[in-house]
């Protein structure tokens, strides 16, 4: 058995873990999947799963009570972002509203701020997104043109954001925009912008090679009035604190790869013992058998890995190298896995209403997403060579 072979984990130990994680499986069984194919049609999730998210409490998890979250540790996020991925469903951005845009609200955040959209989006009622991508820049952050003219008691913002998780429906948006044009980093900070501002319009969700329910968009920014109490961290940190926050973000993706990974793997175990060619099983050919160990092995020292970080993150320790390493490196490991399942699915395989192929498409942009692999090992380079060139 695949779980007796994986060795104990050190995170998701208590009994409440159980519990999340039973309540996880619930929740897809009854709101995910019945409606995931009508999502990918869409190109969007329905409003209400994200109500029921947040009834069966699977939003915003690590915020404090107090602002509407579950009280409970990053590990019990990690563990609901993990059993969704294992299952395969990629419509509802969860991950990016509770555990990428909530913590910059909380840590960033005023207290107004904190007390207006942290309770609402742990109820699902209000969504929320994060741009940073433009058109002309994404790798390079620095290089972002969208600008923020300060006028007083408003900001007047111009210009557009590419490719955003959440973006079509999101009710608030963290926007990272340039408030001393001419500048590099140090001009640049981060909006809380709500969907209803005038001038602020949104493109129709992309037509992407997987992720197909995930409402991806463009945003446009026509002489948007922002009030400057929407300012998120103060003026010219907004480069800093991307750059902190992204360390969580890679881990949580590194996370998704893990989960997804290991859903990969079940599928396969259990499409290889059901198809039979020349008369057996094609689990009982050696090169199955092989292939599927190979996986195991490969999902196993990336699971140790990305759980230790995973505790890291947990007690404020978590390093912007061991992220980004979990990030590259498990990313690369789902890729590979993902395309070995497939190949042992044969030409079924390659048919989208078999979940291995919605994990094969799915899967291939996290390698981009979050920063790029190649980012990433620009990252870890120069940490190993600090201080030598
Ligand atoms: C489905 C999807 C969801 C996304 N969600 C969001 C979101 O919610 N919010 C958001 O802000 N963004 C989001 N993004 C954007 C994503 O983060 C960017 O696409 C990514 O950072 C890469 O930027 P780019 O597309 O501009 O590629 P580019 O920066 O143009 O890179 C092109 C290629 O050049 C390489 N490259 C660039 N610089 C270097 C270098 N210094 N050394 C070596 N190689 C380099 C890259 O690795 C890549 O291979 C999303 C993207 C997708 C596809």
């Amino acid at each position: 058995m695949l779980k007796d072979v994986l060795i104990k984990r050190k995170v998701y130990t208590s009994e409440e873990h159980q519990m999340i994680r039973q309540v996880t499986k619930d929740f897809i069984k009854q709101e995910i999947a019945p409606f995931h194919e009508q999502w990918e049609k869409d190109k969007m999730v329905s409003r209400q799963v994200w109500e029921k998210a947040g009834e069966f409490g699977l939003l915003c998890i690590d915020m404090p009570v107090e602002y509407g979250g579950g009280g409970l540790d990053f590990s019990y996020s990690a563990l609901v972002v993990e059993e969704i991925s294992r299952h395969g469903y990629t419509g509802p951005g969860f991950f990016l509203h509770s555990d990428i845009v909530a913590p910059y609200i909380l840590r960033y955040g005023t207290e107004d701020q904190k007390k207006e959209y942290l309770p609402a989006m742990a109820k699902g009622e209000k969504i929320a997104a994060i741009a940073m991508t433009e058109p002309s820049c994404g790798s390079d952050l620095r290089a972002l043109r969208t600008t923020a003219v300060d006028k007083g008691d408003h900001y007047l913002v111009n210009g557009g954001k590419t490719f955003i998780t959440n973006g079509y429906m999101a009710d608030v948006t963290i926007v990272a925009v340039r408030t001393n044009p001419g500048t590099d980093d140090e001009g640049i900070s981060l909006l809380l912008m709500d969907s209803d501002l005038e001038g602020f319009t949104k493109g129709t969700p992309f037509d992407k090679v997987g992720m197909k329910a995930q409402d991806t968009c463009e945003l446009f920014f026509d002489n948007v009035k922002v009030p400057k109490d929407r300012l998120l961290g103060e003026e010219k940190m907004g480069f800093k604190i991307m750059m902190h926050e992204l360390a969580r973000e890679r881990l949580i993706v590194a996370i998704m790869a893990i989960g997804g990974s290991l859903g990969a793997i079940e599928a396969t175990m259990q499409y290889t013992t059901e198809r039979t060619a020349f008369k057996q099983p094609i689990a009982k050919f050696q090169n199955t058998q092989f292939k599927l160990a190979e996986c195991v092995m490969k999902l196993q020292m990336h699971q140790s890995f990305v759980d230790d970080c995973t505790l890291l993150l947990s007690d404020g320790k978590l390093s912007a190298e061991a992220a980004s390493m979990a990030k590259c490196s498990a990313t690369d490991m789902h890729g590979e896995i993902a395309d070995e399942c497939v190949q042992l699915h044969g030409g079924y395989g390659y048919i989208w209403e078999y979940p291995i192929a919605r994990m094969y498409a799915d899967n291939r942009v996290a390698r981009i997403y979050a920063g790029t692999n190649e980012i990433m090992k620009l990252l870890v380079s120069r940490g190993i060579f600090k201080d030598m060139l």
